[in-house]
C-alpha cells in the first residue's frame, strides 16, 4: 500500500473512532491540548498534501497520455476480438479529460451511444451528467468516462462473458494511462469486471474497493436508477463519498 493510501485508512479509521466517541447528542468529542493542536494545523496539512498529489502534469507529459490514449482508441476502432463488431456502428472509447482525478466506468454503449460513438449520451447519460454538473458541481469535461465493453450489444443485451475478456484489457490500459484518485463503478457489470467478483451492487456499494492501488466505489447504473428512483439517494451517497475522498467541497 502506498503512503497515500495508508494516509487515507488511517483517515477514515480515525474519523469512524471519533465518531463513534462523540456525544451521542451534540456530537461533540472531548481530546486532550495536544491532540487539539495537532488537529488545528491539519487543514493546513491537509492542503499541502492535496497540492502535492493534483500537481499539474508538465505539459510534454500531459501531450504523451494524450497521444496514447489516441492511439489506443484508434486500436479499439479497428477491434474485431468478438463477434459484437459485425453489429457496432462504431466503437465508444471514451469521453472526458485524459487527466482526470475521477473516472466513470459503465457497461456497454446503448443505440444512442452506437450513433454518436460517445458514451452515456442517452437519458441515462442525461441523468449522469446531471449527478457530475448538479450534484457535484463540476462540468462533464472534468471527468472520465467509459464502459467496460466498446461495441453496442445487440438488442442492448447484457454482454457475454466472452466479450467481456476480449474487450476488458482495452479498460486496463485506459485506467493505467488517464491514472485517476478515483474510480466510479457503474452497476454490476463495471462492478464485476473490475473487482472480479460474483457480488451485487446493493452488497459491494457503501465501503471502498481496491482497483491496482487506486480507490473503487461502486454505485447503481444510471439505467437502473431511471428505473428505481427511490435508489438515487444511494447514489448521492456513493457520489458523496467519492466527493469526500478527492477532497471536494460537499453542497449542503
Ligand atoms: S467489444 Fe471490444 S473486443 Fe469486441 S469488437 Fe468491440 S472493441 Fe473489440
Amino acid at each position: 500500500m502506498d503512503r497515500e493510501a495508508l494516509y487515507r485508512e488511517i483517515l477514515e479509521e480515525t474519523r469512524e473512532l471519533a465518531r463513534r466517541a462523540a456525544h451521542p447528542h451534540r456530537g461533540t468529542l472531548h481530546v486532550s491540548p495536544e491532540t487539539k493542536s495537532l488537529l488545528e494545523g491539519a487543514p493546513a496539512a491537509r492542503q499541502k498534501a492535496q497540492a502535492a498529489t493534483s500537481a499539474p502534469e508538465s505539459p510534454a507529459a500531459s501531450d504523451e497520455r494524450e497521444a496514447a490514449l489516441a492511439e489506443l482508441a484508434n486500436r479499439v476502432a479497428a477491434c474485431r476480438q468478438c463477434g459484437l463488431c459485425e453489429s457496432r456502428r462504431q466503437t465508444v472509447f471514451a469521453d472526458g479529460s485524459p487527466t482526470a482525478r475521477l473516472v466513470f466506468v459503465g457497461e456497454a454503449p446503448g443505440s444512442e451511444e452506437d450513433r454518436q460513438g460517445v458514451p452515456f449520451v442517452g437519458r441515462a447519460g442525461q441523468l449522469l451528467t446531471d449527478i457530475i454538473v448538479k450534484g457535484m458541481g463540476i462540468r462533464r469535461e472534468e471527468v472520465y468516462i467509459c464502459n467496460v465493453i466498446k461495441c453496442r450489444p445487440p438488442d442492448n443485451r447484457n454482454p457475454s462473458p466472452e466479450e467481456v475478456v476480449a474487450c476488458e484489457p482495452y479498460l486496463i490500459e485506459q485506467l493505467t494511462l488517464v491514472q485517476p484518485e478515483a474510480i466510479c463503478a457503474l452497476g454490476a457489470y463495471a462492478a464485476r469486471s473490475l473487482l472480479k467478483t460474483e457480488a451485487s451492487v446493493g452488497s459491494l456499494r457503501g465501503k471502498w474497493h481496491d482497483y491496482q492501488g487506486i480507490p473503487l466505489r461502486v454505485t447503481y447504473h444510471p439505467s437502473y436508477l431511471l428505473r428505481n428512483p427511490a435508489d438515487k439517494r444511494k447514489t448521492w451517497e456513493d457520489i458523496q463519498a467519492v466527493m469526500q475522498r478527492l477532497g471536494m467541497p460537499i453542497p449542503a
